[in-house]
């Protein structure tokens, strides 16, 4: 079964309620999805005041784990530290930092901050550098390989930077609707058309298996 940590709901620009969203995501095949809504200082604390009891109440209501988290939007790479730090003061088990991805005007910076604040998962970071690849590996962010349109544009460079420095890398859906949910075969091939061999793909599930457990520490 699946595991997706990073997606969106009606808490920022998703289309569902969380409710909705985690039932549908158990439908599709998945087993823990985190609720990583855009988030900077004028709503990451009355986010995190709803998502985390919701996320509890969903994981005992159904057989699906939902973890509450943040995705770091468009923040001043100088806040980084300051906002991943907060978010987890306030029950965030998930810090994504939206990265340098080649569609939007992510400020230069952002990737290498998000790195050394420790996220835990740097997502679509576009023309990633060899020194972030590298610093990503030494401090255990992992890197994402995105199955949405534009952020995709980066993956084959995330897996190829990612085989030279042994990253953790993770696929996620960044859904902002149902339909954005993967079926378990898109996944794979998600993995692959970025380049991975099937024992990578292999190995890239059963890393996140294994950072979805740190993450439910
Ligand atoms: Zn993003
Ligand atoms: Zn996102």
């Amino acid at each position: 079964m699946l595991i997706d940590l990073h997606t969106h709901t009606f808490m920022s620009d998703g289309a569902l309620l969380p409710s909705e969203h985690v039932r549908r995501a158990w439908v599709k095949g998945y087993r823990a999805v985190a609720i990583t809504d855009h988030a900077d200082i004028s709503n990451i604390e009355s986010l995190l005041r709803k998502s985390v009891p919701v996320c509890r109440e969903l994981s005992a209501a159904w057989p699906i784990t939902a973890l509450p988290g943040v995705e770091l939007t468009h923040v001043p790479p100088e806040h980084i530290d300051r906002l991943t730090k907060l978010a987890r003061s306030l029950g965030a088990r998930v810090v994504v930092m939206h990265g340098e991805t080649p569609v939007e005007p992510v400020p230069p910076g952002t990737n290498m901050a998000a790195i050394e604040a420790r996220v835990d998962i740097l997502a679509h970071p576009g023309i990633l550098t060899e020194e972030e690849a590298r610093r990503a590996a030494e401090l255990g962010v992992a890197l994402e390989i995105s199955a949405r349109r534009g952020h995709c544009l980066g993956n084959g460079l995330v897996a190829s930077l990612g085989r030279k420095f042994g990253n953790t890398l993770v696929i996620n859906s960044d859904t902002h609707e149902p339909g954005d949910f993967l079926r378990e075969e898109l996944h794979r091939k998600v993995g692959l058309g970025a380049g991975l061999s099937e024992e990578e793909y292999a190995q890239l599930c059963r890393n996140s298996e294994t950072l979805l457990e740190r993450l439910m520490k």
